[in-house]
This record gives structure tokens, sequence and C-alpha cells, in this order.
């Protein structure tokens, strides 16, 4: 059996160190840096050791799941995060709990966003989730970089949401510095004509070096955290 706090807490030791190391070599303030910890797959137990070591911000990106885990961490204040696909079914129950919503990629999401943000009358930042792909796939989640200015002029008019600015995944298996300095290009438009769309979502276990170095102030953090989980889920 594993000591399970004594190992989260390693990993979290161990993880904030290579981003302070990470925001030394790219000259940036570590407070500018929020680690999310993405718990995905991982049980509520673990999101309360998380939170009892200092986590702030936890990340999931399946409502079903997280409405599970919510169940038995009620009294915890951590700001919670939707990281994952958006089906425009589910995202008034995604408002129900969700902080903050990163990955809005089509107009259709604003709209109902708005709408549930409005009916639990706490606003709620959303930011546009950027294809970086150069031919993105279908179903492949993110808005194309053409259409990225447009839905951030649509959040910030879109009554109870709060544009937040602009997250993505690096492509899988290539460098993500070309990808991530497209990401900050993109940031840097939305945040001159929004300048309080502030936020830069981007890294994650593999690639928070290079986010950093392009500007990330939220990184998404599973595997170094939490470990590997045991089936593929996004
Ligand atoms: C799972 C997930 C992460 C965390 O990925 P790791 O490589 O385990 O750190 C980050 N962002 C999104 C959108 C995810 O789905």
């Amino acid at each position: 059996m594993t000591d399970r706090p004594a190992e989260l807490a390693t990993n979290l030791r161990r993880l904030r160190a290579r981003v302070d190391a990470a925001c030394t070599a790219a000259d940036r303030d570590p407070a500018e840096v929020t680690v999310i910890a993405v718990t995905k797959t991982f049980p509520a137990s673990d999101v309360r050791l998380l939170a009892e070591l200092g986590v702030a911000d936890i990340g999931e990106n399946r409502d079903q799941e997280t409405r599970r885990k919510l169940a038995d961490l009620r009294d915890l204040s951590v700001r919670w995060h939707f990281v994952g696909g958006l089906q425009r079914n589910k995202a008034r129950s995604v408002a129900g709990w969700a902080d903050v919503v990163h990955s809005v990629d089509r107009s259709e999401l604003v709209a109902v966003l708005g709408r549930a943000a409005i009916r639990r009358e706490r606003p709620l930042v959303a930011l546009v989730q950027v294809a970086l792909d150069d031919d993105p796939a279908p179903g492949r989640a993110g808005a194309p970089a053409a259409d990225v200015e447009r839905l951030a002029d649509e959040i910030a008019g879109t009554d109870g949401l709060r544009l937040g600015g602009v997250m993505a995944v690096a492509p899988l298996l290539a460098d993500p510095d070309p990808a991530f300095t497209r990401l900050a290009e993109l940031a840097h438009k939305v945040r001159a004509a929004h300048p309080q769309a502030t936020m830069l979502s981007a890294g994650m276990s593999g690639d928070l070096e290079s986010a950093v170095r392009h500007g990330a102030t939220h990184l998404r953090i599973g595997t170094a955290l939490l470990g590997a989980r045991s089936a593929p889920v996004r």
C-alpha cells in the first residue's frame, strides 16, 4: 500500500521546483504562474489531499465524473476548472460547478454558458480554446486561429460571462515551441482588444517549460502530480 499523502506531497514539491526553475530560466516571477491540478480519473480523496497541501485550483474534464467527486468535496474552497471537450447539452451542467471553463471553441457554447451563468447568479470565466494543429482534424477540440478573436469578442459581450483569455493543448508528439509561439501571438491580440483577458492556459506535464517561456499563466498538470492515469481519458 502506498502512502498517498507523502507521494502527493513529494510530487507537488518536485513540480513546484520545476515550475520555479522554468520561471527563472524565462526571467518570470513564479507568482504569475498558477498550477491547476488536473485530477481526472483520480478519486475525490486525492483532490482533498492536494487541497490540504495548498493546491487552490483543480481541473476536471468530465461533467459526470466531477459531479460524483463533488458530492464528497462540498466543503473545499478550491477553484474548479473545466478543461475537457464541451458538448452543448453538458454546458449547463458544467456551469453548475465550474468557476472557469477553458474549452469554449464555438459560438453555440457562448450563449448557453452565458444563460447558465445568469441562472446561477455568479459570473463564469470563459477561455477560448485554440486549435494549434496546422490542419485540425474534424472533432479535434479548439477553434481555428482565424475564429479566435471573434469568439473572444462574443464571450466578452455576453452577460454572465467574463472573458479570461485563451487556452490550448500543444500538438501531440511535436515540438511545442512553434505552437506556443502562435498561441502567444493570439493571446496578445485578444488582450489588445480586452485588457482584462490576461489568462494564458498552456502547458501540461510534458511541456510546461516551453509554455512558461511563451507566457503561460495557468499550467494544467495531471501526470506529474498524480502519476500515470490507468485509462486514457481526454
Ligand atoms: C489531462 C489534461 C491535462 C493534464 O495532462 P498531463 O500530461 O497529465 O499533465 C492538461 N490539459 C488537458 C486539457 C487535459 O485533458
